[in-house]
């Protein structure tokens, strides 16, 4: 099997009461023998994001995002939603065609909050192709869902694998490389805690999920709000 190229995406950076510095958004183009697989669309429009100038939100369309990758809207077959939250599946709404793979514990989440607040995603747009699953589900060969709640109650991370490498593409499972490597080093206390776990299981989901990224065995790790990538067991 050739191996799959995992490309990175900037997305535009976002600013909040934790992230003290602009922190870049980030999301994924897969070039999969199936057509180019997408994990995450980033920020969409910020018109009537209640914290869009609180957050210091910078965006930017995906057509140039892709078109510097010499890729384009129409060549994205799949999305993977790590999930829903408005910074990593903004513009969902651009990909008519693909389908998009999302825990069915996070669309539920997802619509339930939208609901509660009167909002209309631009995640969830008429005719939209979800295809929910539950739990971790290989999607397309070498592209594996792993359920990994914790930020959000239908969280995933992606897990690539072919005979090369195994890359993980953690989502907002861990925002940075910190948690990530010392997850007691978030307690409730630390001012990131409350928009690093936001599932109602608390600390305990969210440790547990970050041991089963672990416990995969990556060789690589990628994150959304970080741009370091580490490579454990190599140094
Ligand atoms: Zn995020």
């Amino acid at each position: 099997m050739t191996p799959i190229e995992v490309i990175r995406l900037y997305h535009g950076d976002i600013q909040t009461l934790f992230f003290d510095e602009p922190t870049p958004i980030h999301g994924y183009a897969i070039k999969h023998p199936r057509g180019v697989v997408l994990v995450d669309t980033g920020f969409g429009n910020v018109d009537g994001f209640p914290w869009a100038r609180e957050y210091k939100i910078q965006t930017r369309a995906m057509d140039a995002v892709l078109a510097e990758q010499d890729l384009s809207l129409a060549d994205v077959t799949h999305v993977l939603v790590t999930h829903l939250d408005h910074d990593h599946a903004g513009q969902n709404f651009l990909f008519k065609d693909a389908t998009f793979v999302v825990q069915g514990a996070e669309l539920d989440y997802a619509r339930a909050n939208a609901r509660a607040i009167g909002e209309e995603p631009s995640w969830d747009f008429p005719q939209a192709r979800f295809e929910p699953i539950a739990g971790d589900a290989e999607v397309l060969s070498g592209l594996t869902c792993l359920f990994t709640p914790g930020h959000t109650p239908g969280h995933q991370s992606i897990l690539v694998h072919d005979d090369e490498a195994r890359q993980v593409i953690v989502g907002d499972a861990s925002y940075t490389v910190e948690f990530y490597e010392d997850p007691s080093s978030l307690g409730e206390d630390h001012p990131g805690f409350a928009m690093q776990v936001r599932d109602p299981g608390g600390h305990e989901i969210w440790q547990q999920s970050i041991e089963k990224i672990k416990n995969a065995h990556p060789t690589e790790v990628h994150f959304c709000h970080d741009t370091r990538i580490l490579a454990p067991g190599r140094s």
